[in-house]
């Protein structure tokens, strides 16, 4: 075992409060995807395992229901507070699974927290409503409660905080969940349900079922009736065998799926703005973010400079082992995310696209990959077409604002888009004629736990966040009272 793996603080998964192994005392490796070392085994857990969690979050959902929103709120916020507290080892974890430089998964750790400050308080502000009755002799009402048992499932990219994005509102709004997280990832899920246990969230409330085979899992998750809504945040391939699976038992569904955010620069953009803007939306986690900017729209007035600078500000980023000071961008999570990368720069090469930066594996080898930034990008490019998951900034040319619009949207999916422009009537029309559930002007980094994170087309159903984000987790039930 590497000796990185002391920085792992629960390697048991959670079920009814209790740190257990699988049933068959299997494990499966977790790698450090900087070294390709193992860092430590988890539980390799099947539908048994999962059955017996759904078990225990039912029954849990009986006495988390009936306590008052107020005292839910108080255990969730002193939850908030642990994680800030442990932020630093937290992000040792994140680090040591999932590659990001430590800055990085300083700021997930804290991002991640705020939904769950943020949706304890939400949960105390679930109204029902009071209907104008339809006849004078009824009252009608609406009621708001919790679904119930919410089954979860997260990827690698945000181990931590698409984890706390949906455990937040689940507890917030009174339901209670089972967490199954990516198989690369699953240390960062158990290290906050351990502060979870410790911050006195009772046991059943939240279960954690880690397994290397995630499908036996996802068919308890949506199979079993006592589920009675998944929150799913992955790849748009999986998401649609979810959301088959889920259509049994006609579970209710959220889905936060893949992107392909188109980056517009017209040409009346702050360059230096813009410039700044595609750097931090592009590289940050290598690239490996669904709301990363995978197509740069530039208007042919101005491609050459901004591709300039791109490529100058984006030879200045260090490549590295996430942990050592300076590193701006860390490893891809996997070989084959590399073979991706290098299969999208040579198809965008063969189709006339030139290189001004990397373009290939990086020395340190394993999965790190240079910086690239490719321009004269055409739109039957594989890249311009798939979401890419890594640092590779293709930029395409566009001639005027109407080719700009068709070229953004022409993609299945619609999760974020950014463009710069200082037109004010342009930014309306653009932030209204784009197809996606997110949009940044001038600004990249827009996230944040007060406003509805989510997308549109294939990108997914629902939203997760702001003051929308707990109605996913609510039915409403309306009550009619006659002869009055
Ligand atoms: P993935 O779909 O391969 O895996 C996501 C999760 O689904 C993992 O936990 C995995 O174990 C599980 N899974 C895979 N097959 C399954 C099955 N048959 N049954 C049940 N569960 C199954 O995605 P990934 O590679 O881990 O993550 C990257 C993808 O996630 C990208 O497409 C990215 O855009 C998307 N993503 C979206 C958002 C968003 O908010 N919209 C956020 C982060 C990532």
């Amino acid at each position: 075992m590497d000796v990185r793996s002391s920085v792992v603080t629960r390697r048991d998964a959670l079920i009814d409060g209790h740190w257990v192994q699988a049933d068959s005392g299997a494990r499966f490796p977790v790698l450090d995807p900087a070294t390709g070392a193992t860092l430590e085994e988890a539980p390799d857990m099947g539908a048994a395992e999962t059955r017996r969690a759904i078990e225990a979050a039912a029954r849990a959902f009986s006495s988390w229901r009936a306590t008052p929103a107020k005292q839910r709120a108080a255990i969730m916020r002193r939850w908030f507070e642990l994680i800030l507290a442990e932020q630093e080892s937290l992000a040792q974890i994140l680090t040591a699974e999932q590659g990001k430089p430590l800055a990085e998964a300083r700021g997930e750790i804290a991002y991640g927290a705020t939904y769950i400050d943020w949706f304890a308080e939400e949960g105390r502000r679930v109204y029902g409503d009071v209907l104008p009755p339809t006849a004078n002799d009824r009252r009608q009402l609406v009621f708001k409660q919790p679904i119930g048992v919410v089954a979860a499932i997260t990827p690698w990219n945000f181990p931590s905080a698409m984890f706390a994005r949906k455990v937040g509102a689940a507890l917030g709004a009174g339901c209670t969940m089972v967490l199954k997280p990516a198989e690369q990832t699953p240390f960062s899920a158990l290290a906050l349900a351990d502060l979870a246990m410790r911050a006195g969230v009772p046991a059943g409330v939240v279960n954690v079922v880690t397994a290397r085979d995630p499908a036996p899992v996802g068919e308890e998750l949506t199979g079993n009736p006592l589920v009675r809504k998944l929150s799913f945040t992955g790849s748009t391939e999986v998401g649609k065998i979810l959301l088959r699976q889920a259509a049994e038992n006609v579970q209710k569904c959220s889905m936060e799926l893949g992107g392909n955010a188109p980056l517009i620069v017209f040409a009346d953009a702050d360059l230096d703005l813009a410039v700044k803007g595609a750097i931090a939306v592009k590289y940050r986690n290598c690239g490996q973010t669904c709301i990363s900017a995978n197509r740069l729209l530039v208007h042919e007035s101005v491609i050459s400079e901004f591709a300039a600078r791109l490529a100058a500000r984006a030879s200045e980023l260090k490549v590295g082992d996430g942990r050592d000071e300076g590193v701006a961008l860390g490893p891809l999570i996997e070989e084959a995310a590399v073979e991706k990368c290098e299969r999208q720069v040579a198809d965008a090469l063969a189709r006339g696209a030139k290189l001004l930066l990397g373009g290939a594996r990086h020395k340190l080898g394993g999965s790190f990959f240079e910086p690239t930034v490719l321009e004269g990008v055409t739109a039957d490019a594989l890249i311009f077409n798939e979401e890419t998951f890594g640092p590779v900034a293709p930029i395409v040319a566009f001639t005027d604002e109407a080719e700009a619009l068709r070229l953004a949207n022409a993609t299945p999916y619609g999760l974020a888009a950014y463009f710069y422009s200082r037109d004010l009537s342009r930014i309306f029309r653009i932030a209204e004629a784009l197809d996606f559930g997110m949009i940044g002007v001038n600004e990249t980094l827009m996230s944040s736990e007060a406003a509805p994170f989510g997308g549109m087309k294939q990108s997914g159903l629902g939203r997760e966040g702001s003051r929308y984000g707990v109605d996913d987790y609510l039915e409403l039930k309306y009550v009619c009272l006659g002869g009055m």
